[in-house]
């Protein structure tokens, strides 16, 4: 028996929450939940998950009430505790960007010179603005931001932008990147003992999803005489299984691809002969 378990802080409800519940998932960690439950243990690894708003996540690992926790790069950035990124997790990928309304004429920077803007984020903001020179009047706001210039609160929006819907329907255009965000890992910097070892034992199981995640394994058949070419141009296929196929002069060949160069060299597979391309995706991945 264990007798630590390791704490883990997720967003209760928002866009973090079901990517930060599939990940522990698919490391095969299953959570007794109950509803409405704000704290939850896992029942095959010595994991507690705390429930938390994601804004106040930065606090508790800093402070050890947790020792994990799962929030966007823009939250850790913005809150500026003393805590570590332990891991980009590769989900709830989005932007901090600066907008105005639509019918502004928009040259440069100095447009914000003497004007208000509305964010959720005034630190990232004042730090943008000073490096650029630019004052500005920053009009904190929790929510809503991207209605501010329609009811007169505010000329401008620093506000986190996906796919740019919400700015066009609130009669917004994106004029400037601040940064670019994605959900991280965080940790407490002082873990040690026995929950460092937990610690290491998450890292290596969220690896190897991540790994497999990028992964995908392959099979496909291809005449004998070009199979060595075949498995050259297969990125990543450093010795893939070639079985001989009923059909004579044939021979079947299975490997692991990274998906994204596999796009990258499909036709040519094609115009080798390969036949019957099969791409399957890889649970887990250990090397
Ligand atoms: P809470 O009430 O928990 O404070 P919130 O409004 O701060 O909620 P969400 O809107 O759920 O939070 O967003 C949480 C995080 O998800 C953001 O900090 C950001 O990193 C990321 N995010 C926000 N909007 C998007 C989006 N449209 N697409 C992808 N990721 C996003
Ligand atoms: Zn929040």
């Amino acid at each position: 028996m264990q007798s630590q378990t390791l704490k883990i802080a997720i967003q209760k409800s928002g866009r973090l929450s079901d990517s930060s519940k599939n990940l522990l998932k698919e490391c095969g960690i299953k959570i007794n939940n109950g509803k409405n439950q704000l704290v939850a243990l896992a029942r095959n690894f010595p994991l507690e998950i705390l429930y938390l708003r994601d804004d106040d996540i930065p606090q508790y690992v800093a402070d050890g009430t947790a020792d994990l926790g799962i929030i966007g790069k823009n939250v850790f950035d913005e809150k500026n505790q003393f805590v570590v990124i332990a891991k980009a997790l590769g989900f709830s990928k989005c932007r901090l960007s600066l907008a105005v309304p639509k019918s502004d004429n928009y040259e440069g920077l100095n447009f914000f010179e003497g004007k208000k803007i509305a964010t959720s984020y005034p630190v990232i903001l004042s730090n943008f603005l000073q490096k650029n020179n630019i004052q500005s009047e920053i009009h904190e706001i929790s929510g809503s931001v991207e209605i501010a210039p329609n009811i007169g609160l505010a000329d401008a929006v620093c506000d986190i932008v996906s796919s740019g819907s919400t700015l066009l329907s609130n009669g917004l255009k994106e004029v400037e990147v601040i940064m670019k965000s994605e959900a991280v890992l965080i940790k407490n910097p002082n873990l040690n003992g026995e929950k460092a070892k937990i610690f290491s034992q998450l890292m290596f199981r969220i690896d190897a999803v991540q790994r497999a995640q990028q992964c995908k394994y392959i099979l496909l058949n291809a005449p004998n005489k070009s199979i060595k070419e075949i498995a050259a141009i297969l990125p990543g296929a450093k010795s893939p299984t070639i079985l001989p196929l009923a059909m004579e002069g044939w021979s079947s060949l299975h490997s692991v691809v990274q998906e994204e160069q596999f796009w990258e060299v499909i036709d040519e597979l094609k115009q080798k002969g390969a036949e019957g391309i099969l791409v399957i995706p890889i649970e887990k991945m250990i090397l």
